[in-house]
């Protein structure tokens, strides 16, 4: 029988998100509230390409930001929670059975 594990999170529980280069590891974190910066289309430590100037990820990641934030001032418009599902149990937690 497999054991399979995942843990839940709040959608208030997804503070940052994190961008994190794929050439020199360094990590830039995007807060998910009172976020009124740009999506960075270089690597803030290497320069490396990040994001395309209005390319689809750039946009798309804009609109996530923007529309998460809005959907998070909404939360007492809805009548049910909504979380996150996350398979694996990562550190520090204990996976849900
Ligand atoms: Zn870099």
């Amino acid at each position: 029988m497999a054991i399979e594990s995942c843990w839940t999170a709040d959608l208030d529980d997804l503070c940052t998100i994190e961008l994190e280069c794929k050439s020199c590891g360094a990590i830039q974190g995007l807060p998910t509230t009172n976020w009124k910066g740009h999506i960075p289309n270089e690597c803030p430590n290497c320069g490396g390409p990040w994001f395309q100037l209005n390319g689809v990820s750039e946009i798309s990641l804009q609109r996530f930001m923007t529309n998460f934030e809005l959907f998070l001032k909404d939360k007492g418009a809805r009548g049910c929670s909504v979380r996150l599902r996350v398979e694996g149990c990562p550190q520090g937690r204990r996976p849900l059975e």
